[in-house]
């Protein structure tokens, strides 16, 4: 890349997310400067000893100032701290982004804290893995996964493209909806599976008549693609499930009627019933592996692992 988006960003919360941000803008000259802050100085001094960023601090203030874009990385439930200790050192230039997995209760948090509340422009790039820390993230993290934007009715036009230009050149592809779609589309595509599988592991490790070791034997039966989603950082998923509750209770009352409706078709005999709604879900995966957000290899591909 030839000229620098940015001057100076400063990334708030060096994890997973903020750690792949921070590669990616250093690999790709996306700024000059990476301003690191983190409340753990073990997260801080691992970070620098990875050569993320270039300064360093516990003050989000500290790394915000002076910085044309601001990109906070810490847990939902951390958002509305983090706008009030960056709010002195912003400016009416200064563009704040975010990872959160959740988008109305970030907006809520964060919106009237901000001195400029047209310069936020929320995202939730719709990447990961279950690992967690500096050490964790890798550059292509973001590389042909989505990353949505949700503008508040007071993000200025040029702020959101400005924000949309910076997550595409971290190699997302950028759509844009309200906060409280992406909460909807995201309980069902990704809260209530997490939840499911958290629930399915803690119910295999409690089964007296299953022993441990045969719960890891003969994993492969389907129980380790749970154990990945159920390995997911733990902070981060109960501020999910705390702050996106209504539509995740909206997601997981729908789920439980048709769960409902297979554990009768199983007890009558029902084969087609059966028969018929796997296939439809059948049809579902290969939608997704044609959508490119998925490969078809045996093994679900999951060497380095995206969800
Ligand atoms: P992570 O690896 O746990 O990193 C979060 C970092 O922020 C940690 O170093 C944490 O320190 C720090 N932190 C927490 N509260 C803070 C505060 N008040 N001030 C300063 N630093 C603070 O988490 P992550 O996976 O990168 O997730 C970050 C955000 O991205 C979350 O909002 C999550 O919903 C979202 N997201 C995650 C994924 C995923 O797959 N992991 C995918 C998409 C979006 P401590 O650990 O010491 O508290």
């Amino acid at each position: 890349m030839s000229e620098p988006l940015f001057d100076r960003i400063a990334i708030v919360g060096i994890g997973l997310l903020g750690s792949s941000i921070a590669r990616k803008v250093r690999a790709d000259g996306v700024a000059r400067h990476i301003a690191i802050a983190d409340h753990s100085e073990a997260a801080l001094a691992e970070a620098e000893e990875l050569g993320l960023g270039d300064g360093y601090t516990t003050d989000p203030a500290e790394a915000a100032a002076g910085a044309a874009l601001v990109v906070s990385c810490v847990p939902v439930g951390a958002a509305g701290s983090i706008a009030d200790a960056i709010a002195p050192a912003l400016t009416s230039d200064t563009l704040i982004t975010d990872t959160g997995s959740v988008k109305a209760s970030v907006v809520k948090q964060m919106l009237p804290r901000l001195p400029h509340p047209e310069c936020l422009v929320p995202a939730h790039p719709v990447a990961g893995t279950e690992n967690s820390g500096p050490s964790a993230g890798f550059a292509d993290l973001f590389e042909n996964r989505w990353c949505i934007l949700t503008p508040t009715e007071q993000t200025d036009l040029r702020a959101l493209d400005q924000v949309a230009e910076f997550w595409r050149l971290l190699g997302s592809d950028v759509e844009t909806m309200t906060a409280e779609h992406h909460d909807l589309v995201l309980a069902i595509t990704s809260h209530l599976p997490h939840l499911i599988a958290y629930n399915i592991v803690g119910t295999a490790d409690d089964l007296e008549e299953v022993t441990q070791s045969e719960v890891i034997k003969f994993s492969a039966g389907g129980f380790r693609d749970f154990t990945r989603l159920a390995a997911s950082d733990p902070t981060m998923w109960r501020d999910v499930f705390l702050h996106n509750r209504e539509a995740v209770l909206e997601a997981l009352g729908r789920f439980s009627e048709d769960l409902a409706a297979l554990q009768r078709a199983i007890r009558w005999g029902e084969g087609d019933m059966l028969h018929s709604t796997f296939s439809r879900t059948r049809a579902i995966r290969r939608g997704i592996i044609d959508a490119g957000q998925e490969t078809d290899a045996p093994d679900f591909g999951r060497r380095v692992s995206k969800g």
